[in-house]
C-alpha cells in the first residue's frame, strides 16, 4: 500500500491522527468531517495514496469503484437515501488535502450549480 508521510490522510488511515471512524475495509477508510458542511457529511479515502481525481488510471480506477461501494453501503447503514458525493479535483476547485477523497453530504437540501 503506496503512503505518503507528509499526508495528512495517510496519517489518518493509519492511525496516528485520531479520526470519528464511519466504516473501515481492506481498501478503504471513512471518516466524518471535521469541519461538516452538512448534518451528515463524511469522507472516503482509498488506503492507497492518490493524490488526486487527475491520478486515476487504468491502474488504480478499481478503487475508486470500491469507494463508491463503500459510500452506498455506509448511507444504508445510516438509512440515508439522498445525498451528494463530492471530489474537489486540484486548487482552483477547493481541494485542500491532496489525497483523494469523497465528500457525501446528507441532510440537507443541496443547491444546484455548486458554488
Ligand atoms: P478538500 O477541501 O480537499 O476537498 O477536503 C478536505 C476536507 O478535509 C475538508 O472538508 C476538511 O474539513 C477536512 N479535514 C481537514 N483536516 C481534517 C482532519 O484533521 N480531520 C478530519 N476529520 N477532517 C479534516
Ligand atoms: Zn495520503
Amino acid at each position: 500500500m503506496h503512503r505518503d508521510e507528509n499526508c495528512l490522510f495517510c496519517k489518518i488511515i493509519a492511525g496516528e491522527i485520531p479520526s470519528n471512524k464511519v466504516y473501515e475495509d481492506d481498501l478503504c477508510y471513512a471518516f466524518y468531517d471535521i469541519e461538516p458542511q452538512a448534518p451528515v457529511h463524511f469522507l472516503v479515502v482509498p488506503k492507497e495514496h492518490i493524490c488526486c481525481a487527475a491520478a486515476i488510471n487504468g491502474e488504480n480506477s478499481g478503487l475508486v469503484a470500491h469507494c463508491f461501494e463503500a459510500i452506498a453501503k455506509i448511507c444504508r447503514q445510516l438509512d440515508v437515501d439522498s445525498y451528494r458525493v463530492v471530489n474537489n479535483c486540484g486548487d482552483q476547485a477547493g481541494q485542500t488535502v491532496k489525497h483523494l477523497h469523497f465528500h457525501v453530504l446528507a441532510g440537507r437540501d443541496m443547491t444546484w450549480p455548486p458554488g
